[in-house]
């Protein structure tokens, strides 16, 4: 059987049982034509596909595997852990001793509550801002995503100050009518929304470095404004830290950037590879939850043994010296290489980069915001990420996503995705 065919073949029967053949929409390759690759193995910066070929991964599960694959040491743990049991329903040290990795690490978070994805973070720490405060309404930036919540799941409005409608199906008007939406980095527009509405607002919900619509970095002052806005009204600030948390610098954006929230969500690198969220702030805050407080949030799996095994021995091989520096030099080096591509190929590129995370925007304009993210153009990013794979190069199949690095990619994977970038981008048509 020929390679694609076997590859087809598998993805006409994972259609026929699972929704789009997908078991998250992200996975399928809707934005750029062609059937997702089934993988096999992964190891370091590489992917393994069914039919044996390799690829270098940008993907790195949408963020969480920091170190690259099967890291020797978070596999041995894991082994370790297993051995002894897979899910108890009852405390374990290992789950303090996470919780006090995570303390000692991200400047706002005193206490934490462990849960078992992103979305479960933030659905919880937004219930908890409305227990807390006594208030309804939350406001959440355009082009920032938080998991499929309900009363989230609401972007591109009419206006920065109309009342949320929501994106998909399923979610009733009602839902998302405490959502109110505000434009990323417009400082002006959130403050006219907290000054008029501050009696109502529970929470203000943002990705500190918004992840989602493509990398779009706060602008100068952004965060810092938010924070003060937000304390002068008791209102709550929380950083969504899902993706930036351990990834642009030990503490996370907050620590990058000096701005310390309320309240903090975690999820991805935190598990190593395996599901795992959290949220987490203010001991004040926190002791309002239940067994203490009147917010009830449980979990049967949360704290999972062996989620928790992963995600200590990550942290403590983050914890390690200068891991943060060598991550943005060699990203850095890499975005120089694209961009000096782009320039003698004179074909219009934006890159937005943090640490070890990019996008690589089909923009003549600066991305700084969802609109300016939205004029991209996806034609050339489709072109783009095909040519790329066939390169060997294993890209995020949307315009909208991140690309991450891991300590697993080396100078040599650096010059093989340059090289594929010049070919690729020299063919664009
Ligand atoms: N918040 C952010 C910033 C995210 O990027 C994501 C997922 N990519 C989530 C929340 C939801 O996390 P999960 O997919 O684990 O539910």
């Amino acid at each position: 059987m020929s390679k694609r065919k076997t590859m087809g073949t598998l993805y006409q029967e994972a259609l026929r049982y699972i929704p789009g053949g997908v078991n998250s929409p992200a996975r399928a390759f809707k934005a750029v034509g062609g059937d997702p690759l089934f993988i096999e193995k992964g190891q370091g910066s590489r992917i393994y596909d069914v039919d044996g070929s390799e690829y270098l991964d940008y993907v790195l599960s949408w963020g969480p595997l920091i170190l690259g694959h099967t890291h020797p040491q978070v596999i041995e743990e894991i082994k370790e852990v297993l051995e002894k049991g897979t899910s108890f329903g009852a405390p374990t040290t290992r789950e303090t001793e996470l919780a006090k990795l995570i303390v000692k690490a991200v400047p706002g978070m005193e206490k934490i509550r462990l849960v078992n994805s992103g979305t479960e973070a933030t659905m919880s720490a937004i219930r908890l801002a409305r227990g807390y405060t006594g208030r309804d309404k939350i406001v959440k930036f355009e082009g920032c995503y938080h998991g499929h919540v309900d009363y989230l799941l609401v972007k591109a409005g009419s206006g920065a100050t109309t009342l949320g409608c929501p994106d998909s199906a399923g979610v009733p008007q009602d839902f998302a009518k405490n959502t109110i939406l505000a434009p990323y980095n417009d400082i002006r527009v959130a403050e006219k929304i907290l000054k008029e509405n501050h009696r109502e607002i529970a929470g203000v919900i943002l990705e500190p470095v918004a992840g989602n619509m493509g990398v779009v970095l706060p602008e100068e002052g952004f965060l810092q404004k938010l924070r003060e806005i937000t304390k002068e009204y008791g209102i709550i600030l929380i950083f969504d830290e899902v993706i930036t948390g351990f990834r642009v610098s030990y503490g996370g954006a907050q620590q990058y950037f000096r701005v310390i929230p309320d309240l903090t969500c975690l999820g991805k690198i935190i598990g190593g590879g395996l599901p795992v969220g959290a949220y987490g702030g203010k001991k004040e805050i926190m002791d309002y939850l239940s067994p203490l407080g009147p917010v009830y949030q449980a979990g049967t799996l949360s704290g999972n043994p062996i989620a928790v095994a992963a995600g200590i021995q990550t942290l403590k091989i983050l914890s390690q010296v200068r891991i943060y520096e060598r991550l943005e030099e060699r990203t850095r080096n890499l975005v120089e290489r694209l961009r000096e591509n782009a320039r003698k190929l004179r074909v219009d590129i934006h890159i937005n980069q943090i640490g070890s995370m990019f996008t690589l925007f089909f923009s003549s304009h600066k991305v700084y915001h969802y609109q300016s993210a939205k004029g991209s153009d996806e034609k050339k990013f489709a072109q783009y990420f095909q040519g790329m794979l066939r390169r060997g190069i294993y890209l995020p199949c949307s315009q909208f996503e991140t690309n991450f690095l891991s300590l697993a990619h080396t100078d040599q994977d650096i010059e093989k995705t340059a090289r594929a970038n010049y070919e690729t981008l020299g063919r664009l048509r």
